[in-house]
């Protein structure tokens, strides 16, 4: 009791000492110890007040804002301004973009789940699903991927296609001619077209990402979005976005390229405007775009504005055929057929209309890109990885069924299990990632770091997945022609690896070195207070994070050392487990946090490898809280909670794995041993779904179970007669339905009731017995067929084989 009583006047005197009320601090500890003494029967009145004064002194000084400020926030603040990594423009402007949302919460450490369960994620209009279930069908019915790969560009008709029914204007208002759709609603359209064409997807993807549209929409003038919208949303102009260079890829806030403002003749009348020069690279649609956007350098050496000589970036669209613009040449991404080029500007001049927002965008062009980038990156990339997922769910479930080896279906070895569960896991987790995410694109939020963590963590889990279904597939994923489901999205992998920020970059600079000022309840006031020199603002934050440690430290090693069990949380069922893990987690990430930025201050920005754990850590918590939600929003189904549990323990483990890697290698040995014992004081617990799970996931997607398509409702599935997935579908439709059938044929083999050799035979030889029928034996007969030419491969005459593309 005595005991008690000294833990709690110490919790009690430190919580309000930095809540900043030392008076009450002092009364509470010395109150509290006082009774501890007297319960514990060594009152002596010396040590009392030894202790009083003791805590007196502490409490003024930590505990009275006036005396602390002075003694202790002053010196600690031009200290952090020593070590504070220092910021340009460019970095704070894209640091400061987009907004905060559940990023905050899982980075406070102390989650309010029931804030993410009764968030409500947008449905999908009638509008938007009459839209996927007609033209996008009709599109993909329309498209031959193959075809597209052989012939390097998509057919006249699909580009015809796509611009009469205003694929090009999703995102484009009905007001200026647009579809006006959803942020899931446009997801929903690309992940169908994923599933059918890469080449297909990408070219709608681009002009409803990022780009001309997006910029005109929150800061084009009246003017041009009276002019531009319209003609966008109908595809009379295709435009593209040119950002990159040579010498500006991932430092994309530099470029070389720019305008100089001056004045010239355009179309026969002098006018104020700049003549621009531009080297760009890997523009996707570039070499068929009508209307360029073009991010550069504006400069006004002769004072023609007014202002300074470096304008900043600034973005402007140019029209293709304006004089000095060369444009046509193709790249060649991993033989993916879209459209993606280089571009060059000698001497182009245009008037500074032509500037997005007109003068009143001058400089602002790296915001502007930032802070779309800020929604953009939640959509397109996230949306094919999760619909790769969800074509390999598809196709692996039933290729696991159909392809027979040893006997068997390969479904039913271990090894391909192992495989198929990662499949199959994932796809659940990464789905649910794509649908929360654009539910806060749609609810306002610009969700920054969660759209990083959706680009990064989602192209990645996607690799995984393409690269385990290769594996299952084997030889009939690797060679190519128009029956291959997986190859061609194999080569585009790395592609989304690549665009909208690289994944390495993403990882440690935006989703931790973001997430850490961005999501951080004291740290970007914090640095705001130093910037100002405001050491009573300094002093809030200051002594407010220091709190916040306090709490992260208890909460830490109170739930680990229960196993999560006395984390409170608003939901019951199966997934109360994992959010009390996540709760856990989440503290346990925060605390670590603080000790890494504590200890390392501004190196820490040089600390990739620290920062990329520290990114894993975030965005594990949050596709694992994504998959409790999908969970909670379809009604919580039985039949997915080994889909819920499988993503929420791979969540949890690599949370814990990241964590245990970030304090394995704080270089401050003594920060880290405290670490590890508040974080993890029973070590790392955690293990990946074990072969149990991994099992019930796995055979759940095998012999055309409904979990295959409950999980992948975006593939888009071909005719019955069309080689590739058309045909493996109808085939395991067949093979499902025989399977009884083969079974009684089977066993009566065994026990030596029908003899043959072979199937066909046996099934004669049964028929003759009255073991199956003739109608089961036209099954098995029709089921057998269908196998063997589902497994069938390609193959190309010498002359064709010479003239194969891409
Ligand atoms: C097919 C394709 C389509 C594209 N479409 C467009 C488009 O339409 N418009 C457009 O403007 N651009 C486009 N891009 C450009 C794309 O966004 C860039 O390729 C990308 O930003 C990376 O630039 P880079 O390739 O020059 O790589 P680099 O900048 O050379 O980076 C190389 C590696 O270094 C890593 N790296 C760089 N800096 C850091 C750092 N500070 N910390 C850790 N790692 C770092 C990167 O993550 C990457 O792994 C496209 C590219 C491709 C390939």
């Amino acid at each position: 009791m005595a005991l008690a009583l000294v833990v709690l006047a110490v919790v009690a005197f430190v919580t309000l000492l930095f809540k900043g009320h030392g008076y009450w601090a002092l009364v509470a500890a010395a109150a509290l110890c006082q009774g501890a003494w007297w319960l514990a029967g060594v009152a002596s009145p010396n040590a009392f007040w030894t202790v009083a004064v003791i805590l007196a002194v502490v409490a003024g000084v930590f505990g009275l804002p006036p005396i602390r400020r002075v003694l202790i926030s002053a010196s600690v603040m031009k200290k952090m301004a020593r070590i504070m990594p220092r910021m340009g423009d460019t970095e704070r402007i894209a640091l400061e973009a987009g907004t905060v949302w559940w990023d905050g919460d899982l980075f406070s450490g102390a989650p309010d789940w029931r804030k993410l369960l009764d968030f409500e994620v947008q449905a999908l209009t009638d509008k938007e699903n009459a839209f996927i279930e007609g033209p996008t069908e009709e599109l993909c019915a329309l498209v031959d991927d193959w075809k597209i790969q052989q012939d390097r560009d998509l057919p006249p008709e699909v580009w015809e296609f796509l611009k009469s029914h205003g694929f090009f204007g999703m995102i484009i208002p009905e007001a200026y001619g647009g579809l006006g759709f959803s942020a899931i609603g446009h997801s929903a359209v690309i992940a169908k077209i994923s599933t059918r064409s890469i080449a297909t997807a990408v070219t709608v993807m681009v002009p409803n990402s990022l780009g001309p549209a997006e910029l005109l929409l929150h800061y084009g003038t009246d003017e041009q979005k009276n002019h531009y919208l319209p003609r966008l949303a109908d595809g009379r102009d295709i435009p593209c976005f040119a950002l990159t260079e040579p010498e500006a890829g991932s430092d994309a806030a530099s470029p070389r390229s720019t305008g100089v403002v001056c004045r010239g003749e355009f179309e026969g009348k002098e006018v104020l405007g700049m003549r621009l020069n531009w080297q760009k690279r890997y523009i996707t649609l570039a070499p068929v775009a009508t209307v360029l956007g073009l991010a550069f350098r504006l400069l006004d050496p002769d004072g023609l504005l007014g202002g300074e000589e470096d304008l900043g970036v600034t973005c402007a669209l140019i029209p293709r055929d304006t004089p000095g613009t060369e444009i046509g040449d193709r790249h060649d991404p991993m033989g993916v057929p879209f459209q993606n080029g280089p571009i060059v500007g000698r001497d182009v001049f245009v008037p500074l209309d032509f500037i997005i927002g007109g003068e009143a965008g001058i400089g602002r062009g790296w915001h502007m890109l930032m802070d779309c980038l800020a929604a953009g990156r939640s959509i397109s990339l996230p949306t094919q990885s999760a619909a790769a997922a969800q074509l390999a769910t598809r196709a692996m479930g039933a290729y696991g069924t159909v392809r027979e080896q040893f006997d068997m279906p390969i479904g039913r070895f271990e090894g391909i299990e192992e495989p198929l569960a990662r499949i199959g896991g994932l796809t659940y987790v990464m789905d649910a990632a794509r649908r929360l995410t654009c539910g806060a694109v749609d609810a306002g939020e610009k969700p920054a770091v969660l759209s990083a963590i959706v680009k990064a963590y989602l192209t990645d889990s996607m690799r995984s997945i393409v690269n385990d279904a290769m594996d299952i597939q084997a030889g009939a994923a690797i060679c190519r022609g128009a029956r291959n489901i997986l190859g061609r999205g194999y080569t585009a992998v790395p592609i989304a690896i690549t665009v909208e920020g690289a994944n390495i970059l993403t990882r440690s600079m935006i989703v931790y070195g973001q997430g850490a000022i961005r999501c951080h309840s004291y740290v970007q006031e914090e640095m705001a207070a130093v910037a100002a020199g405001d050491s009573a603002r300094f002093d809030k934050a200051f002594f407010g994070h220091l709190g916040l440690i306090g709490r992260n430290a208890t909460r830490s090693v109170l739930l680990g050392l229960s196993g999560g069990r006395l984390a409170a949380v608003p939901d019951d069922g199966p997934s109360a487990r994992h959010l009390r893990r996540f709760e856990r987690l989440s503290a346990a990430f925060a605390l670590t946090s603080d000790v890494a930025m504590g200890t390392l201050g501004g190196a820490l920005k040089r600390r990739e490898k620290i920062t990329g754990r520290l990114a894993d850590a975030l965005a594990w918590l949050y596709l694992g809280s994504a998959a409790v939600k999908r969970f909670h929003d379809d009604g919580k189904p039985v039949a997915d909670v080994p889909f819920l549990d499988w993503s929420c323990e791979h969540a949890a483990y690599n949370v814990e794995q990241a964590l245990d890697g970030v304090i394995a290698n704080l270089p401050n040995r003594a920060a880290a041993g405290l670490t590890r014992a508040l974080a993890l004081p029973l070590g790392t617990r955690y293990r990946p779904p074990d072969d149990g799970l991994g099992a019930t996931v796995a055979q759940s997607l095998l012999d055309g179970g409904e979990a295959r398509l409950r999980l992948t409702p975006d593939v888009y599935t071909p005719a019955s007669q069309e080689e590739g997935l058309g045909q493996l579908e109808a085939t395991l439709d067949k093979v499902v339905r025989a399977e009884p059938a083969r079974r009684k044929v089977k066993q009566a083999a065994r026990a030596g009731d029908i003899t043959g050799a072979g199937e066909a035979a046996q099934a004669e030889a049964a028929v003759a017995k009255g073991i199956i029928d003739e109608a089961e034996r036209t099954l098995i007969a029709e089921a057998t067929a269908a196998r063997l030419d589902a497994i069938q491969v390609d193959s190309f005459d010498p002359e064709t084989y010479q003239s194969l593309k891409g």
